[in-house]
């Protein structure tokens, strides 16, 4: 059985269950092939937690359990599956919802596998070498439990290539899902292309902040800028706002996000679609003098990690700094960062540049997070990534 060796005093962040152990805390690896399970072992030799082995990643172990007799197998993934597809079970049994995150990798112990339903059919991630291993066990354990219609593989992702792993995209079991599936989310019907949306279709880790823009949303002339499909959209707009401008770098995403629109029964004029760069466009509002009541601001990741984080700090202040200008007094920014490398007090930080740039007095009425079927493990900080502010200008 193999093992690895930490260096000395480099063994704190396993002994607090942290799921990652990276390559330079390492003292040396014996007898393990990579992609198995193996013990890791402090510098005097005692036993701290069982994971499994990458060397060609700088994450070079996943963790999996921290019981000397518990040493994970098949049958502990696989037990592992059907718990974190319970939990969602109990947390999404309204019929109104029928897409949602299923499994969010290590912080649902299962590390490098993540897998979204979207109605009849589930999406999967096996984002690792380890995750690889178990690929037959994880199909097996979702057919058990859910019997979709089919399941569909879209591992189709960068991080992919750090674990020497080639992408993959493609179904795997079950039906071939059309080149849209329709979902409900609170009741909002919306058209979700599995084999080539971004992620894994939708932007699922938004349902609540979603809601949450409904609350606010009637009577205002919004601007949803990263519109994708248009989800902020539709809830918005249903929830009667007065007009909505839907602006995204991709035509196609605003292609559909007409489709959800037309499939609620909104309204979506010509000029309620704007494609082209966010930065650019709102510089062209703000030299028009165009203002707005509500502006969503959902930027895609600028920091995926932290070597990032000046630039993609830039970019947020930016883009929030614009924003801020198109804003009529009393106006609402619903703002947001998915950045693992920008947490929740840079990011504050980041807007409170902007509003003392803009010349503007800023509330913060909320404060936003990703979705409940996203949780965040408490020994996994990276888990929480998705942080946002809902802030009104006086
Ligand atoms: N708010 C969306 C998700 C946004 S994801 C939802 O709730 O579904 C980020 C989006 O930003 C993507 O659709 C991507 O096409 C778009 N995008 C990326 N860079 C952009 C840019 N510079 N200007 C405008 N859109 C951009």
């Amino acid at each position: 059985m193999g093992k690895v060796y930490l260096r000395r005093g480099r063994d704190r962040a396993v002994r607090n269950r942290h799921p990652w152990v990276f390559s330079g805390a390492i003292a040396r690896i014996v007898g393990a092939k990579d992609g198995e399970v193996v013990a890791v072992h402090g510098a005097d030799g005692e036993f701290l937690a069982w994971g499994y082995l990458n060397r060609r990643s700088q994450i070079t172990v996943r963790l999996l359990s921290w019981e000397e007799e518990a040493r994970p197998d098949a049958g502990l993934w696989r037990e592992r599956i059907l718990a974190a597809v319970a939990r969602r079970q109990q947390l999404h049994d309204d019929p109104r919802t029928t897409a949602y995150r299923l499994i969010h990798a290590e912080a649902d112990l299962l590390p490098g596998l993540i897998a979204d339903r979207y109605g009849d059919f589930v999406v999967v991630q096996l984002l690792t070498l380890g995750a690889e291993q178990w690929r037959q066990v994880t199909l097996d354990a979702l057919n058990d439990a859910l019997s979709p219609r089919g399941i569909y593989e879209r591992s189709d992702v960068d991080v992919r290539e750090r674990e020497g792993l080639p992408p993959r995209a493609g179904p795997l079991c079950g039906d071939v899902p059309r080149a849209t599936v329709e979902v409900l989310e609170n009741g909002h019907r919306f058209l979700v292309d599995i084999a080539r949306g971004q992620k894994t279709g939708f932007y699922l880790d938004q349902r609540e902040n979603r809601a949450l823009l409904a609350r606010y949303a009637r009577g205002r002339e919004m601007l949803n800028a990263f519109a994708y499909t248009g989800a902020f959209a539709v809830y918005a707009a249903d929830a009667g706002a007065a007009e909505v401008v839907n602006l995204d770098s991709s035509a196609e995403a605003l292609e559909m996000a007409r489709r959800n629109l037309a499939l609620n029964g909104l309204a979506c004029p010509d000029d309620a679609l704007v494609v082209g760069d966010a930065f650019r466009e709102l510089r062209r509002y703000r030299d028009r003098g165009r203002e707005f009541d509500l502006i969503v601001l959902d930027p895609p990741r600028f920091a995926p990690t932290r070597r990032h984080v000046e630039r993609a700090a830039r970019a947020y202040k930016d883009i929030n700094l614009l924003a801020l200008k198109l804003l009529r007094a009393g106006g609402m920014l619903f703002t947001f960062s998915c950045s693992g490398g920008v947490d929740a007090s840079l990011f504050q930080k980041i807007v409170f540049a902007a509003a003392t740039d803009a010349r503007r007095d800023v509330q913060i009425l909320h404060r936003m997070a990703q979705g409940v079927d996203h949780p965040v493990l408490l020994s996994f900080p990276e888990s929480a990534y998705l942080k946002g502010l809902v802030c009104r200008v006086l």
